[in-house]
């Protein structure tokens, strides 16, 4: 990689910084060759549940790994706890890598991990990732906004944070159809009866949904629905987190490719 040139704001051989990378959605040739220089050069990583384990594996041999998700057995570490792991590890003169599944201002706390850090005087970088979102969309083959069917594309979260109410699904729909949007929700497998019951207030019952798991690693499934039949489909196929839920005309080419129980093969991995 050397013969990349490389910008000089971004040296993470510095010591005491934190940077944000993006692990995109799981694969590791997704991942930006930026993302790979930060990690290599990283003395540190601390590690979200959704990013894969051939991207940690990019780290140098002798680099800390800390796991600060739920897949360590125990519960989640809390937000507040990891931002002083990393605050602490930066003070020492580590070279902080922060991996976040997809792109780390994509949802995912990313946001409120640079202001924990920024308020302690520390630098934070931020590279971006492939978020799972586009990913997803794009695995089979869907391009989010074609221009025949959409105008734009709306990334939203099924699972908002304590005390928040969430989107107000029946709004966006109405908005949705109006624009001609496609949406991408994030998180939404959970509450999928909340969501289709508050998206078919705008939109119909025969709008194309596709569920798409895991998106990019080996065990990729996805589901093509219709948002009618989206909590029968996820139960009967037994789709689970994490995974996208994209709905919208954009669909509707990709549906013509479906077998009889509703599954499409992954465009890129289509025989
Ligand atoms: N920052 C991340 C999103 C974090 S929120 C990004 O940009 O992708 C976590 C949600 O992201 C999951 O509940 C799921 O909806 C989605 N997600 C992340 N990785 C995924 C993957 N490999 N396959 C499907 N969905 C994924």
């Amino acid at each position: 990689m050397r013969n990349i040139p490389t910008h000089p704001g971004d040296d993470f051989t510095l010591p005491g910084q934190v940077t944000l990378v993006g692990a995109g959605p799981g694969d590791p040739e997704l991942l930006t060759l930026k993302a790979v220089r930060a990690i290599q050069a990283a003395t540190i990583v601390f590690v979200d549940d959704l990013v894969s384990d051939a991207v940690v594996a990019l780290a140098s041999p002798s680099a800390r790994v800390v796991h600060v998700g739920k897949r360590g057995g125990c519960k989640s570490t809390p937000q507040a706890f990891i931002g002083k792991l990393m605050v602490v590890a930066a003070q020492e003169g580590e070279r902080v890598v922060r991996l976040k599944g997809g792109d780390p201002f994509i949802f995912g706390r990313g946001g409120e991990e640079v202001e924990a850090l920024r308020a302690q005087g520390i630098r934070v970088k931020v590279v971006n990732g492939i978020t799972a979102g586009l990913a997803a969309v794009t695995s089979l083959g869907v391009p989010l906004t074609h221009r025949d069917h959409a105008h734009g594309v709306v990334f939203a979260t099924g699972h908002a944070k304590p005390g928040d109410a969430g989107p107000d699904w029946s709004a966006l729909a109405a908005t949705a159809a109006q624009a001609r949007l496609t949406l991408v929700i994030y998180m939404g497998v959970k509450g999928a009866a909340e969501i289709q019951h508050g998206l078919l207030d705008g939109l119909p019952a025969s709008t194309p949904v596709a569920v798409v798991q895991s998106v990019s690693l080996p065990q990729q499934r996805q589901a093509l629905t219709t948002l009618g039949a989206l909590c029968e489909t996820l139960a009967r196929e037994q789709m689970a987190s994490p995974a996208i839920i994209v709905v919208g005309d954009v669909l509707a080419g990709v549906a013509a490719a479906r077998d009889e129980s509703g599954w499409v093969a992954p465009f890129d991995r289509a025989a």
